[in-house]
């Protein structure tokens, strides 16, 4: 039985739009001289035009942020640091609900989403960084470093907000300040936090942030007054860091793409396993680096998860990002949407068998239906590439072993899942994946205490928990 929705739509109306935007520099509004759109991309209205950061605002910014660091913020306590960040995490909350209208219209993803996933956890991450500030010494980082000084910050479109606070709170926390750029598709929370630094009296400089595209990230990249930098985004953007980083002193971090292998062991509870199966490629439209985007099935339970599986994808509502029922929102961009439909195509071309739910997409934006790929090999391009979109490949498995040889077989090394009613099965299966984060018996669960990040082409370095601190000191980790 289906059940019919009324329309749920949240209001537009407790945010405020500007029609342009300039950069956020020294705590001040600097308007930049080239300037491009940001579409809400579930319906292509223009929402506001955005400034194009150049060489000579990202020096500007970085100016800025050396100027505050030696003045002002490397010469604060930590007790005095955390009383910024703890202000600055009180009024993220105040101000959720404007986060979180915002954050869906500029992204795509559903209201229900961006209101009780991005929003909370991205205050949940400057309240525990405010915690650590006091208190390093006992964070088991070596605390005879010190800070790098000025961090510039790269983000990706998928969890604007959420990136920005995995990247500002740990580096503000240990004592540095930032420059950072949000993605060129969605930079209006991030210019929303740059309001919330002015109205937590953050010192002017402390945090920076500079709109704009690759190049603007490049400059940054290549700026000599930085001293570290953390990106998150994809493995060739990455790659291109890391050369240009290599011959200079700068420090980095890289959080890169992934290809998570969700196995489902044929003595899983299957109802919840389905759930989590949904949730792990599902969630945020499957535009999550460490999505379960390969199905790793054993043969015992194979038929009955699929077709339990489509029957739940059946269910899914696709449409309006800002109604509260929605599930799938829309797709981040047009290139995003090609870029998908390139893979799917590649997908059915190698012979693999597609099927996507029965759902009403809608005439504007970009969308794509929930999709899953059958009879999928480890050769297929869809098991291989990240494809950053609702689509799930599936491959089977008879013994253990193949499935912890399938699920290592990736240039990446992200996240994985294990569903299986014995823990022996969990722990043992646990030891030979080769992954940063694995989830048993749910999956896509975050916490700021708990460190992030990949083997392989997934990127180095740990953010959140103790680990991700150590990357903001000197010395302690890369
Ligand atoms: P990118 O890696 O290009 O973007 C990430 C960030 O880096 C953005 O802020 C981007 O700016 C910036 N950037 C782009 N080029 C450079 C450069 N040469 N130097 C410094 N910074 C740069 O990812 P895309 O948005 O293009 O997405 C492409 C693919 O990457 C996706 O299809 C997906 O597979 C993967 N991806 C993975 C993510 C992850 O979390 N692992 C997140 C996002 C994407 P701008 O936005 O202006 O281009």
């Amino acid at each position: 039985m289906n059940f019919e929705y009324a329309a749920a739509p949240e209001s537009r109306s407790v945010i405020k739009i500007d029609p342009v935007y300039g950069h956020f520099i020294n705590g001040k509004w600097v308007d930049g001289s080239v300037h491009f759109n940001t579409i809400n991309p579930a319906t292509e209205e223009v929402l506001s035009s955005i400034s194009l950061g150049s060489a000579a605002d990202v020096d500007a910014a970085v100016k800025a942020a050396r100027s505050a660091f030696d003045k002002s913020w490397s010469k604060l306590s930590g007790r005095e640091r955390g009383k910024y960040l703890f202000r600055i995490a009180r009024i993220m909350q105040e101000r959720a609900r404007e986060f979180a209208v915002l954050e869906t219209l500029d992204n795509g993803k559903p209201i229900r989403e961006s209101r009780d996933v991005d929003v909370p956890l991205s205050a949940a991450h400057f309240f525990y960084h405010a915690g650590w500030a006091d208190k390093l010494e006992y964070a088991g980082v070596d605390t005879t470093t010190a800070p790098h000084g000025v961090v510039g910050q790269i983000i990706p479109w998928n969890f604007p907000l959420l990136m920005l606070a995995w990247k500002i709170a740990p580096a503000l926390a240990t004592g540095n300040t930032v420059v950072l750029k949000p993605a060129e598709t969605t930079s209006l929370t991030a210019l929303l936090f740059a309001q919330v630094c002015q109205q937590a009296g953050l010192p002017d400089g402390v945090v920076n942030i500079v709109t704009g595209d690759g190049s603007t990230g490049s400059a940054i990249v290549n700026h000599p007054g930085i001293d570290k930098i953390a990106f998150t985004g994809s493995t060739e953007v990455g790659k291109l860091i890391a050369r240009a980083v290599a011959p200079t002193n700068k420090s980095l971090t890289l959080e890169l793409g992934g290809k998570g292998a969700n196995i489902v062991f044929g003595d899983a509870a299957i109802d919840e396993t389905v759930e989590g199966i949904v949730n792990g490629i599902f969630f945020n439209q499957g535009h999550v680096c460490c999505a379960g985007s390969r199905l790793i099935l054993q043969e015992s339970v194979a038929d009955e998860v699929l077709e339990k599986l489509k029957r739940r994808m059946d269910k899914i509502r696709v449409g309006d990002p800002l109604d509260k029922n929605t599930d799938l929102g829309a797709i981040n961009s047009a290139e995003q949407l090609a870029k998908i439909r390139e893979l799917t195509a590649a997908g059915e071309a190698e012979g693999a068998g597609r099927w996507s739910a029965n759902c009403a997409l809608p005439t504007n934006g970009f969308w794509f239906a929930p999709t899953i790929f059958t009879g999928v090999t480890q050769a297929h391009r869809i098991a291989r590439e990240e494809i950053f979109g609702p689509v799930l490949s599936v491959l089977t498995f008879r013994t253990p072993a193949e499935a912890i040889e399938k699920a290592n077989n990736t240039p990446f090394g992200l996240s994985a899942g294990i569903w299986s009613e014995k823990g022996s099965n969990i722990l043992w299966a646990t030891q030979q994946l080769r992954a940063g984060v694995i989830w048993a018996n749910t999956f896509n669960k975050f916490d700021p205490a708990s460190p992030f990040g990949g083997y392989k082409e997934s990127g180095w370095g740990r953010e959140g928990g103790r680990h991700g601190l150590s990357a903001y000191l000197k010395g302690s980790a890369k």
